[in-house]
């Protein structure tokens, strides 16, 4: 039994696009309650309950307090978009970065859909300045957004680190919602900046 509705998206997303595996070290950004995490701790693996694949690694960020759980780490009370939390992610992190990162961030809605997507769009792309330091390189994001006028920003900027960016709208997403998710496989920051 899952904390909340929301691991249905990533199974989802998950069982279609294969971002999680056992042996991988995933950063789960807006993890309270902490569904995703129990998806993550499963699917790569973290208790190491399939004695013959490698064992994952699972940490859950978020400015809330989030219960244990079992497999995974976390650091509550934690905004993504302060300095001090990088530095606790780096020290948490038991390779020196992380081969996955998800965001089903989400700020306080205002009601106000333009203003609403805006701030959303900010805070992933304020993520996606932090990959710069904690994601391997071929690594991946999937992030959340709410969609609007300023979406092709994200996804230009993820198309320039990231060599394959996709749009996925889970079935388990309610029709209604505008949420969407950005898949971003084969990180290649600074590979770019080589090539002349
Ligand atoms: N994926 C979670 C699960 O399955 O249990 C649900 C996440 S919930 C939709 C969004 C979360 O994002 C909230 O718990 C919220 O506190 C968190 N959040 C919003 N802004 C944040 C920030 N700047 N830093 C960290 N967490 C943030």
């Amino acid at each position: 039994n899952y904390r909340c509705r929301s691991a249905f998206k990533l199974l989802e997303i998950d069982d279609k696009h294969k971002v999680l595996r056992p042996g991988l070290s995933v950063i789960d950004c807006g993890a309270a309650p902490g569904a995703w995490s129990q998806v993550a701790v499963q699917r790569v693996n973290a208790l190491g309950t399939d004695p013959n694949a490698p064992v994952g690694f699972v940490l859950g960020v978020d400015l809330l307090h989030i219960s244990p759980l079992e497999g995974a780490v976390f650091l509550p009370n934690a905004d993504i978009t302060d300095p001090v939390t990088l530095k606790k992610i780096q020290e948490l992190l038991p390779t020196e970065r992380a081969d996955v990162i998800l965001s089903d961030m989400a700020p306080n809605a205002t009601g106000i859909r333009e203003l609403d997507h805006q701030k959303l769009i900010n805070l992933c792309l304020t993520l996606l300045d932090l990959s710069q330091s904690i994601l391997r390189p071929r690594g991946t994001i999937l992030c959340k957004f709410w969609d609007g006028r300023e979406a092709h920003l994200l996804q230009n900027r993820l198309m320039e680190h990231f060599q394959d960016v996709r749009t996925i709208k889970p079935q388990s997403s309610r029709k209604e919602s505008a949420e969407i998710y950005y898949l971003a496989k084969l990180y290649n920051d600074g590979m770019k900046h080589q090539k002349h």
